[in-house]
């Protein structure tokens, strides 16, 4: 995926987030991890800019990536066990699959039938406002490494 350190900028400004050395770091490392379809997590992203710049503020970060995910630059991947991982991905409306073992994210082209949802707002008389649909099993590599282990 392509996503430039300039629209990451856009965005922020966008916000009212000035363009500060520490969201010009940010912005330049994302665009990084989506060329190279790698996913992270929060602390990671810090601990790697810390070595770029060592005043780099943990809020600084974590307050960026959530503004990113509210925009819908970044996915936030939850995982089976809990835990989650961000990620830039690609095209319109997706959801993930997850291997419990390795965390692995495979981006899914699927969704609920159409009307299935219009159906159960007049059922329960809820205004839906989103959904979301977590897929999670052992991905190829991890079910070798599996069944060479037992
Ligand atoms: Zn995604
Ligand atoms: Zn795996
Ligand atoms: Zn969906």
């Amino acid at each position: 995926v392509t996503i430039s350190a300039h629209s990451i900028l856009d965005t922020f400004e966008a916000l009212g987030l000035r363009n500060t050395r520490p969201r010009r770091l940010i912005a330049q490392r994302l665009a990084e991890l989506a060329a190279r379809g790698e996913d992270f997590a929060t602390d990671e992203l810090w601990q790697e800019l810390l070595r770029v710049d060592p005043q780099l503020g943990r809020a600084t970060v974590f307050r960026s990536v959530d503004v990113l995910v509210e925009q819908g630059v970044l996915d936030r991947v939850p995982f089976a066990d809990g835990t989650h991982r961000y990620r830039v991905c690609g095209g319109p409306h997706h959801h993930h699959l997850t291997c419990t073992r390795c965390h692995q994210i495979v981006e899914l082209a699927l969704c609920l039938p159409e009307g299935e949802l219009s159906a159960l707002a007049s059922q329960t008389g809820f205004d839906i406002e989103g959904h979301a649909i977590e897929v999670f099993g052992r991905c190829p590599a991890c079910r070798t490494a599996g069944a060479a282990s037992s």
